[in-house]
């Protein structure tokens, strides 16, 4: 597909834009989408940027039966100078096309997706907040559209972009978490769809949710699915430990869900000279550390957040506390590292950025 062959119907009534201290997460949308359709005889076509709006489909559409959908989320950033960022956006590519592998949906050009997402965030480049800590949210997604009751893939999809401005995830600056061991769900198991970003994994992860909301918790940390032994991820984040000098963090297994965050963390770690392995690690083992005081550090990974340390992790009723439940040093250097990195406050040694265009100052709320 050309790039050219993406129309654009552009809004005759914009929104108003929200202040950047007014922010939250998700809850405001700007004023264009863009959307792709599939069918088997056309394959992906009619690319096009719309004005953001309600998408109709009959109460039969797969979708709201068996949750055969995938999405992704990245974030653009402007930099002091006005020029927009993506981190690493073609990971997010590589893993949308990962997620359709594993719930049959057809494979999309990465590259093309990349290219409209780029298009759909320059028509809409005023929507993306300037203060330290806010950005322009990406929400690709894909659902299956084919009106049709039987378990099978649909033979019909819809891949959508839509953009929401967020404010800062620290609003006080990094701060740590309480977290809840979870004993009794479990997020995923190997062989399961753990490894996709996909609907399903979250709805089910709701319910633990709810309960250690209830008690306190922030979030749970999640155990492998088969023994309940093995950590995997804390809430929709990667997780690392630190413990006497070593940052571990649970080797993939067919079960976590592989951040582009975590693979940025690996990365700067081994620059940095720190000693760093995937493996498998066990709570017991945590546990264990924590008694001997050599459980140095904790802390979440994803786009959202970057680095969420962990102050504390409660099990079998226990409370082990991490740092005096202060942020660590590595958690620190590595939140500033990125986040200078992906507002191009620091020069970007990896390549990690990719600049979509430039907005004039003036023009941005
Ligand atoms: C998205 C996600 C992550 C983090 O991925 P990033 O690419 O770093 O944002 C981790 N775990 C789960 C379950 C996720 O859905």
């Amino acid at each position: 597909m050309e790039k050219s062959s993406i129309s654009i119907q552009l809004t005759s009534s914009k929104k108003p834009k929200p202040q950047s201290d007014e922010l939250a997460f998700g809850r405001v949308f700007t004023d264009h989408m863009f959307v792709m359709d599939y069918s088997v005889e056309e394959n992906w076509h009619s690319p096009r940027i719309v004005p953001y709006q309600a998408i109709a489909m009959e109460p039969a559409a797969m979708v709201y039966h068996y949750g055969q959908t995938v999405f992704e989320g990245l974030k653009a950033y402007l930099t002091k100078e006005g020029k927009v960022l993506l981190f690493r956006p073609e990971k997010n590519m590589e893993r949308l096309n990962k997620s359709n592998d594993r719930l049959c949906i057809p494979r999309v050009d990465e590259e093309f997706v990349l290219e409209a997402l780029k298009q759909l965030i320059t028509v809409d480049k005023e929507w993306i907040p300037e203060k330290e800590g806010t950005s322009l949210y990406i929400r690709p997604f894909i659902i299956s559209t084919e009106s049709y009751l039987g378990v099978a893939p649909s033979k019909t999809y819809k891949l959508i972009i839509i953009l929401s401005p967020v404010g800062s995830y620290y609003k006080e600056g990094i701060a740590p978490v309480k977290i809840a061991v979870e004993s009794e769900f479990v997020r995923a198991v190997a062989g399961g769809t753990g490894t996709a970003k996909t609907a399903g994994n979250y709805a089910s992860s709701l319910k633990a949710q709810e309960v250690a909301e209830a008690s306190g918790f922030s979030q749970v940390l999640w155990l492998d699915g088969l023994e309940k032994k093995y950590i995997e991820e804390v809430g929709s984040m990667n997780i690392f430990f630190k413990i006497n000098g070593e940052i571990i963090t649970p080797a993939l297994n067919g079960s976590i869900l592989e951040g582009v965050t975590r693979n940025s963390v690996l990365q700067l770690l081994k620059h940095w000279g720190l000693p760093v392995t995937e493996r498998k690690i066990s709570v017991e083992e945590i546990a264990e550390a924590h008694k001997e005081g050599k459980l140095e550090e904790a802390f979440g990974t994803g786009t959202a957040a970057v680095i969420s340390p962990v102050g504390e992790l409660i099990w079998k009723n226990e409370s082990l506390v991490i740092n005096n439940g202060e942020t660590g040093p590595i958690s620190k250097k590595l939140y500033s590292t990125i986040t200078s990195i992906q507002r191009g406050d620091q020069s970007d040694e990896f390549g990690w950025t990719t600049e979509v265009s430039t907005v004039e100052k003036e023009k941005v709320n």
